[in-house]
């Protein structure tokens, strides 16, 4: 049976206080297996029946201010004048066994988990109408009539920030709000981006260089790279960083530690691995830079801009008649300066039948153990497809065509052929 192990997925589950979260977000931990829920710190006084360890971790001020400058948050906010913060190990270290958390969190902090964990789910929970918060926030029995207007005029502010989330619950009928967060889960948890192939690959009859790749390093490069025309405009490419996303992918459930360095996308990079953003080509060359000391193999799958305007220019250029003259200077060439000493995939797209030639030079002027090579000018595969085909090519003479497949099928396909080759399997 094709069974596909789900990844751990990071749910916030966040909205105006009084709006239901504890409620949903306990909801989800009791009925979606292998889910935890985050507990919080905070530096509120314990209510009522609250229990330490249970409902928050209940901290003073200063053990706050401590653990937040040691970078123990993933996120924190000031929240009702008092602090609150999830500890940032304890839910990576669910993740990485595999683990669903959930958050119940203000709208500020879904908002930073977001930033640092672009593939978490954001979920907001809206009440259904301005009487029904204040009479659950009153009837709730927990909060003084001044906390409670507090929380109301606090409320205004943060349903401006439902449209900035994947859902929105309007928790009017409770059974109905717990279905609906239900199937957000579930639905999540189906997404392609997050469930590891290994179902897929028995049906194929590749080489098995997966298990090489377990505890590498990798860094897998993807995306376009914008050079800034002037503070609006941009050179860039057709790029959609689904290759690289792909690739970084694969590596992750190869087993490899992936760090994904990207340019702009649309798509959103994948759970588990680290995603560091970059803008220009110079930006990318900094990063990779930083952690290539520390990499056991480079993936080089970014469309970098190959030029930059020579001059940048401020502001917004007007529109002028007789149009405006550019000089180009070209970009760094990003492996030539890096010169790393682990293996390297290069990624090539050519025109025309001596593509490969080219690619094959290009592999060898560039010191790349392998490339891959696919054509630009065939419709249908490359830049802005889902699909892609092409050869990749060996430092020592091997030649693999790998056929016509979704993108992350053919970067598995290079995952197992790249593990098979550096872990001196027969295809060396
Ligand atoms: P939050 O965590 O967003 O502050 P809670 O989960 O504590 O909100 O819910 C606030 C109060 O409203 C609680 O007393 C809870 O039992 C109640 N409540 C939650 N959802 C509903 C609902 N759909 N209908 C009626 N009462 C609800
Ligand atoms: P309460 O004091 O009623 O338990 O929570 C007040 C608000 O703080 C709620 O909106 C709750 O979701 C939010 N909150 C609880 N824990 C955290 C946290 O770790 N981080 C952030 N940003 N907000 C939190």
């Amino acid at each position: 049976m094709l069974t596909l192990n789900n990844c751990g997925m990071l749910v916030v589950v966040a909205g105006p206080s009084g709006a239901g979260k504890t409620t949903l977000a306990k909801h989800l931990v009791d009925k979606i297996p292998d889910t935890r829920f985050s507990v919080s710190c905070t530096t509120r006084p314990r209510r009522g029946n609250e229990r330490e360890g249970r409902d928050y971790h209940f901290l003073s001020e200063k053990e706050f201010e401590r653990l937040r400058e040691e970078g123990y948050f993933l996120e924190w906010a000031r929240v009702h004048g008092r602090l609150y913060g999830t500890p940032g190990e304890w839910v990576r270290e669910r993740l990485r066994e595999g683990l669903n958390v959930v958050l119940d969190i203000d709208v500020q902090g879904a908002l930073q988990v977001r930033e640092r964990h672009p593939a978490a789910v954001l979920v907001f929970v809206l009440p259904p109408s301005v009487e029904r918060l204040r009479s659950r926030l009153v009837g709730r029995g927990t909060d003084t009539d001044e906390e409670v207007e507090r929380r109301m005029t606090a409320a205004a502010e943060e349903v401006g920030w439902a449209p900035a989330f994947d859902y929105l619950v309007v928790n009017d009928d409770l059974e109905r709000a717990r279905r609906q967060v239900e199937s957000v889960m579930i639905s999540e948890g189906l997404r392609t981006s997050r469930l590891p192939v290994d179902g897929l690959l028995e049906y194929g009859r590749w080489p098995g260089g997966r298990s090489y790749w377990n505890g590498v390093r990798a860094v897998v490069s993807a995306g376009p790279t914008r050079e800034p025309i002037d503070d609006v405009r941009f050179l860039g490419n057709r790029s959609s960083g689904l290759m690289g996303l792909s690739m970084a992918m694969a590596l992750r459930d190869a087993g490899a530690e992936v760090t994904l360095v990207h340019g702009p996308t649309s798509a959103r990079p994948p759970d588990g691995v680290k995603p560091v953003a970059v803008r220009t080509t110079k930006e990318l060359l900094e990063e990779l830079r930083r952690l290539v000391p520390e990499t056991g193999f480079l993936a080089m799958a970014a469309a970098v801009s190959d030029f930059r305007a020579e001059r940048k220019l401020r502001g917004k250029t007007e529109r002028r008649e007789g149009g405006l003259d550019l000089r180009l200077k070209s970009t760094p060439d990003v492996l030539g300066e890096l010169s790393p000493r682990c293996p390297v995939l290069a990624f090539a797209l050519e025109m025309g039948d001596d593509a490969e030639k080219r690619a094959e030079r290009k592999m060898r002027s560039k010191k790349a153990t392998a490339i891959f090579v696919n054509r630009g000018d065939v419709g249908g595969i490359g830049m802005e497809s889902l699909g892609n085909e092409g050869v990749l090519l060996f430092e020592n003479g091997r030649r693999v065509e790998v056929p016509f497949s979704s993108k992350r099928m053919v970067a598995e396909r290079i995952t197992h052929e790249m593990g098979l080759y550096l872990g001196g399997g027969d295809a060396r």
